[in-house]
């Protein structure tokens, strides 16, 4: 817990009091490792919030990047990672394309969740994806409606992916078994 100090001043005593709490909270290795997972200089950021101005996600909901930015730069490792907003950036780079000081706050995110998942942290739908890749290849499979309305439309009943090609499917597990991620997928939905 934060440490607070009496100078007989309010004003004073509530701006330190931020101070204080990042003090006792932040973790250094954890900006050290988001950095060096990230492989970008999130320690530059000077929180002029275009991140955020751009951020198709930023209007449609509570997640602001520019504040995990401050995270990262503060080693606020717990409020960034117990934070389900971490599960909202859509990956689509815009941050990335638009920050001036040339850092990459897509993969600031990315990095967060790398050490989330590591702490078994990951929301119910990621994980509920990670399994439906794995049996099929698809985040959101194909069905019977999509296959009708596409017949509909004079297209093959499914798509050119995995669903016609089958025979994709084993590199496919390859690939997620090297990282453990259905293992662990399945692990944290069983214990729900
Ligand atoms: S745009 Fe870049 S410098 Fe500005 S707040 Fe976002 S990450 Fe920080
Ligand atoms: S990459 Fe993520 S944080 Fe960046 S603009 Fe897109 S949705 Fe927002």
């Amino acid at each position: 817990m934060a440490v607070e100090k009496n100078y007989g001043n309010s004003e004073l005593e509530n701006k330190l009091r931020d101070r204080y709490y990042y003090t006792s909270d932040s973790s250094k290795d954890f900006s050290d490792e988001v950095r060096k997972i990230s492989g970008t200089i999130s320690h530059m950021c000077y929180q002029c919030g275009t991140c955020t101005g751009s951020c198709p996600s930023a209007p449609r909901s509570s997640y602001r990047i520019r504040v995990f930015m401050r995270r990262a730069v503060l080693g606020l490792e717990d409020e960034a990672l117990m934070d389900p907003d971490l599960w909202l950036c859509t990956t689509c780079y815009s941050c990335t394309d638009r920050c001036p000081r040339d850092i990459a706050p897509t993969d600031v995110i990315m990095a967060m969740r790398n050490l989330a998942f590591r702490k078994d942290i990951g929301p119910r739908n990621f994980l509920k994806t990670v399994q439906l890749i794995y049996s099929s290849g698809h985040g959101v499979p194909n069905n019977d409606v999509n296959r009708a309305a596409r017949e509909k439309l004079g297209l093959p009943r499914d798509p050119p992916t995995t669903h016609s090609y089958p025979e994709f499917m084993p590199g496919i597990r390859k690939i997620i078994d090297h990282y453990g991620l259905k293992e662990q997928a399945d692990k944290l939905l069983s214990e729900e």
